[in-house]
């Protein structure tokens, strides 16, 4: 008897054993959908006392009612935020008690850090005392940018000097040749489908998106940016792009994967489909805009451009097709790509100018001269690219900064094109932050 009962009394124990361990995996993850649900109603207060913040939010539409009925004072949002990431279960505790998957694992800490970035936020709302933009880039982006001197940017600007040779000073010399890039107003609907439907095709023979997915394409003007993507739910975006100043013919294909494939839009599709359709993930369902996730949105964005044209695809292309369509002659193009290469290097430049304006080491006229000399680029869009820094401050990094992250998780121990689509694709589909690239 004693023999039968041992093995049954284990089967038992055992049981018991698992039985408990499960119910405690239950209550984790009930506490977490809990904080998680809390989470999204913070992040729609904070919207309703700055409308920039909410950059998305396809969730039950009564709680963005209730948030806009009695919103709580940005002080006590950030009192909130920091209650809910004390309450969540610390990492080993995580990892013992739902050791289902590090997806868990990777929630857990995606709610921890953006609770966090939230209480940064609403807890500076408001506040008149002196800005640091690299405290701003640790508790808003979860990351710290490199530090460059804005003199180290100098043997480019030679470079550039040497490749537009002339009298003016080098930002007019820069503009008058850029100026002829510009895609004349009438052919930009025509230049843009067909950029876009290009990004689309090519991202698309990789990566999976939700049937039905679409999108809407607005052009727009007055506002601080060049392009945006409005993510509206169930897979489906509208995408707008500035025309207050002229558009380069560069910027289609630039935008229409930023933007769209396998940017913005690619991305948001697939935490939808993955995260809240088939997990019940409230988090997912709202995308607030100053927080670790526009690290990875922006930095992936801005890789997923040489994702789907990689080397010299994206001038071939813009030769082929994107220049007849707009009236432009493709034999000038090589030029002009060598001459955006040099520019695009500059663009940590914008990163510096930000820093000490920010600081408060420089003023505004100030960093519109610098934006203008380190462009190098007309007054009207050196003053574009501070009005950005006022509206959207350290926010400045998540494009370069962010797609250097980005690039260099992908491109580890991936050796062909196709695995790259595939880390990409997984990176998208997951809760990862800008802490757990490294
Ligand atoms: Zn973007």
């Amino acid at each position: 008897m004693l023999r039968t009962l041992l093995p049954a009394l284990a089967v038992s124990l055992a049981a018991s054993a698992a039985c408990q361990a499960s119910t405690e995996n239950n209550a984790v993850k009930n506490s977490v959908n809990e904080t998680a649900q809390q989470y999204v109603r913070l992040v729609l207060a904070m919207g309703e006392h700055d409308e920039g913040y909410v950059d998305a939010y396809y969730g039950p539409p009564q709680w963005r009612q209730q948030a806009a009925e009695a919103p709580p004072a940005p002080a006590a949002i950030a009192a909130t935020a920091r209650q809910l990431q004390a309450q969540l279960p610390a990492a080993d505790e995580q990892a013992a008690t739902a050791p289902d998957t590090a997806l868990e694992a990777l929630r857990v800490n995606y709610l921890r850090t953006q609770l966090g970035a939230l209480a940064a936020y609403a807890g500076r709302f408001g506040s008149k005392a002196p800005r640091d933009f690299d405290a701003e880039a640790r508790a808003l982006y979860d990351t710290a940018p490199p530090r460059r001197e804005l003199s180290s940017f100098d043997s480019t600007l030679a470079q550039l000097a040497a490749l537009l040779p002339g009298d003016g000073p080098l930002h007019e010399r820069v503009d008058a040749f850029q100026r002829q890039f510009d895609i004349p107003r009438a052919k930009l609907p025509a230049v843009f489908e067909a950029a876009i439907d290009a990004c689309r095709e090519r991202t698309l023979a990789h990566i999976a998106l939700p049937e039905g997915e679409s999108f809407r394409l607005e052009y727009v003007t007055d506002q601080p940016w060049s392009g945006y993507n409005w993510y509206e739910g169930k897979a489906h975006s509208l995408i707008q792009v500035n025309t207050d100043l002229p558009v380069r013919i560069d910027r289609a294909i630039d935008l229409g994967c930023h933007e769209g494939y396998p940017g913005h839009h690619t991305y948001n599709a697939l935490l939808e489909s993955t995260f809240v359709q088939q997990r019940g993930w409230v988090e997912f369902s709202v995308y607030p805009l100053f927080s670790p996730q526009s690290l990875i949105a922006e930095g992936s964005a801005n890789y997923g451009i040489e994702l789907a044209f990689p080397g010299k695809e994206k001038l071939r292309f813009e030769q082929e097709v994107l220049y007849p369509l707009a009236g432009l002659d493709p034999t000038t193009a090589k030029r002009y790509d060598e001459v955006q290469a040099l520019t695009a290097e500059l663009s940590y430049a914008r990163n510096e100018i930000a820093r000490q304006y920010l600081n408060g080491e420089i003023d505004r006229e100030q960093a519109i001269a610098l934006s203008q000399t380190y462009g190098p680029t007309s007054h009207s869009r050196a003053e574009q690219s501070v009005r950005f820094i006022d509206t959207y401050g350290a926010y400045v990094i998540n494009y370069n900064w962010g797609k250097a992250l980005v690039k260099a998780y992908i491109e580890r121990d991936t050796h062909s094109s196709e695995q790259r689509w595939q880390k990409f694709s997984a990176l998208l589909a997951s809760p990862r932050l800008p802490s757990d690239l490294e």
